[in-house]
């Protein structure tokens, strides 16, 4: 998608701190970490929102959460993680391509 900043991430058109990639997903640090451990783990293909999933795409997300829930020791999220989407404007959504944030590395204020 153009002016994509996370389909250029994917592309390798601009760079970022990949810690995983496999060929429908890939986790990075989020360059404005909110917790110790702050990663954005992002379906490779383009949509926005949950609301344009069709089931291939649901079939894709439920893979990203067995991939998350399968290397968390590896991500260094062992002693628990907040797993977050954020959906549109009052969510304060910016980057448009579905994300999930990964957060922990250390006990998380609500
Ligand atoms: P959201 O507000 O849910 O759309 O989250 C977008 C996230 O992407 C924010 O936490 C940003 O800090 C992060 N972000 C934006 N640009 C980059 C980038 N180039 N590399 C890594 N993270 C980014
Ligand atoms: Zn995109």
């Amino acid at each position: 998608m153009e002016n994509c900043i996370f389909c250029k991430i994917i592309a390798g058109e601009i760079p970022s701190a990949k810690v995983y990639e496999d060929d429908e997903i890939v986790i990075f640090k989020d360059i404005e970490p909110k917790a110790k451990i702050h990663l954005l783990c992002v379906p490779k293909e383009h949509f926005a929102y949950l609301s344009e999933l069709n089931e291939a795409r649901a079939a894709l997300v439920g893979r990203t959460l067995l991939k998350i829930g399968k290397i968390k020791d590896d991500l260094g999220l062992s002693e628990g993680y907040r797993v977050v989407v954020n959906q549109g404007e009052n969510a304060g959504q910016t980057v448009h391509h579905l994300h999930i944030h990964l957060l922990g590395g250390e006990p998380l204020p609500w």
